[in-house]
């Protein structure tokens, strides 16, 4: 087993609800939304952080976050998507192998990052369901 949940999720070995992949990427539902229908995109190939990740993934994860942000713009309708990407403790980061989030916000809402609450597996499922069939 790795130490790396996301490597677990792409390898297989530990459970996503998942939106997308292909060969370079993974898109699924954060275990921990702080708003229905928050999505992360992650690179397939394990990268601490921006610092660290190959220039040819890290383009993939953005031509991803871009198509997926789309996908839930249409799915659910929000007022905006917020694209955030934590690196290093001190910004936030809680796990250590590099990932944007794609956050639907309503307008007014008030946002807590990195909840520790997780999320029900119906409503996530749901989402991710939802937001695959927005894909093109
Ligand atoms: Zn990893």
């Amino acid at each position: 087993m790795s130490e790396c949940i996301f490597c677990e999720i792409v390898a297989g070995r530990a459970p996503c609800h998942q939106v997308y992949e292909d060969d370079l990427v993974l898109g699924f539902m954060d275990a921990f939304p702080v708003a229905p229908g928050h999505t992360l995109v992650i690179p397939k190939q394990h990268a601490e952080n921006l610092f660290e990740i190959r220039a040819e993934c890290l383009a993939a994860v953005s031509r991803t976050s871009q198509a997926l942000a789309l996908g839930v713009r249409k799915a659910l309708d929000p007022d905006g998507v917020m694209v955030m990407q934590l690196n290093g403790a001190a910004a936030g980061q809680t796990v250590f192998h590099y990932h944007t989030h794609l956050i639907p916000r309503a307008e007014g809402s008030v946002l807590s990052l990195h909840p520790r609450i997780p999320g029900n597996t119906e409503e996530l499922e749901s989402m991710a369901s939802k937001i695959r069939s927005a894909l093109d």
